[in-house]
């Protein structure tokens, strides 16, 4: 039986408490699913600074390098407001981010029926909705050279941004959207603005190029990004994954989040280039959410997104989609059975804090697994 190797950073804020639900999930995935993890844990964020005064360690990172999965639950909070910029507890996820190199970032905007009700959109339009936006995460305009502002001298200023994209960064964000359509609904629609962006005819071109060197079992459909955000809050459910640009990933994913009622209910995963020795590939999986100063220490956390997003791991990361769908569907049935966190409950649903909305989750995993 293969080990897996987790490190779990629970960072700051309720980033404890919803790592606390995983940790006994992983728990029950190796008594009653056969499968074997060597667990790791360390600080990030604002919790490495008390301790250590860094965002995170070096020796954390090498962990995190030579971990299988890395799982984290939230950094910051106002009581690091006043520390030095680099030592601010974002500074930590950043430079994981940098130093595994995590250039793919998946965001899934899941509907669970049970709560459609709370989407802004009709609930025909979202009930069921399962989609997945792979965002390109570190190039194009946020990081392209020049990146200034110049005065003019005359009253005036210039601001510049410059997108950027070179060949390999547009294949290698292609082949994880293509990858992982193949273990959902084998469907990729790529976005760009190809009519109006040099960029946008590049991105078209290579991942048209890219669909053609072995993914061709694939759908591929293209789609220009403003045409897509309208398509997304008019007909969601017709997409299944989509990949785009820094920029455009980062304004459709918010997009297609709010098309799922709550931030707690949100995971989302960073992954890195391909080891061609091993297959492998780093990788991060997070709640979309922060650390929530305002409930933190209170048991309120909704503990669903850090659970979905070792769902994620599972799927992605670990080569159990089948154990990836069954946590899906424990929280489905918890959802449908009417338990809610306080960020989902509405008129005639039961309250419930975090430990018994993981409780109610673990036992759910519990149940499917013995059925
Ligand atoms: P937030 O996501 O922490 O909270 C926004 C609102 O949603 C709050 O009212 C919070 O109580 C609620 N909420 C969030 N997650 C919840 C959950 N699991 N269960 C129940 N309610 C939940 O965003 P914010 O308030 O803008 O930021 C708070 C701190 O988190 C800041 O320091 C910010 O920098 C940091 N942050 C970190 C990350 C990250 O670690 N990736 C992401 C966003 C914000």
């Amino acid at each position: 039986m293969a080990t897996h190797k987790l490190l779990l950073l629970a960072g700051d804020g309720i980033g404890p408490e919803v790592m606390g639900e995983v940790k006994r999930l992983i728990g029950t995935l190796e008594a009653k699913a056969g499968m074997s993890f060597e667990v790791e844990e360390d600080l990030v964020g604002g919790a490495a600074y008390d301790a250590h005064g860094v965002a995170v360690t070096d020796s954390a990172v090498a962990k995190a390098k030579a971990a299988d999965v890395v799982l984290l639950g939230a950094v910051g909070g106002p009581k690091w407001d006043g520390v030095p910029y680099d030592a601010r507890p974002e500074a930590g996820l950043l430079r994981l981010r940098k130093d595994l190199e995590l250039f793919a970032n998946l965001r899934p905007a899941i509907c669970y029926p049970a709560l459609a009700d709370a989407s802004s959109l009709k609930r025909e339009l979202v009930d069921g909705l399962d989609i997945m936006i792979v965002r390109e995460l570190t190039g194009g305009v946020y990081f392209g050279e020049p990146k200034e502002i110049v005065d003019l001298g005359n009253g005036q200023q210039r601001a510049v941004d410059t997108q950027v994209y070179e060949t390999y960064e547009i294949v290698r964000i292609a082949k994880v959207a293509f990858e992982l359509a193949r273990v959902r609904g084998n469907r990729v629609t790529s976005a760009e603005k190809r009519n109006v962006m040099k960029s946008g005819l590049l991105w078209n071109q290579v991942v048209t190029a890219t669909h053609k060197q072995g993914y061709e079992d694939v759908k591929l459909d293209h789609m220009l990004a403003d045409a897509m955000g309208m398509q997304l809050v008019r007909a969601p459910k017709q997409f299944d994954v989509i990949v785009t640009d820094n920029l455009f990933g980062d304004v459709l994913s918010d997009v297609a989040s709010m098309l799922t009622g709550s931030l707690g209910m949100l995971p989302s995963a960073s992954l890195g280039a391909e080891d061609p020795a091993t297959g492998k590939r780093h990788a991060l999986y997070e709640p979309v959410h922060g650390s929530a100063p305002d409930i933190a220490g209170k048991g309120l956390a909704n503990p669903i997104a850090m659970i979905a997003s070792l769902g994620m791991a599972l799927k992605y990361s670990l080569g159990k989609p089948e154990l990836a769908d069954l946590v899906d569907r424990a929280i489905a049935d918890v959802l449908a059975s009417g338990l809610r966190t306080g960020d989902i409950w509405s008129e005639g649903k039961t309250k419930v804090g975090t430990t018994a909305m993981g409780d109610a989750v673990i036992g759910r995993v519990e149940a499917l697994l013995a059925a």
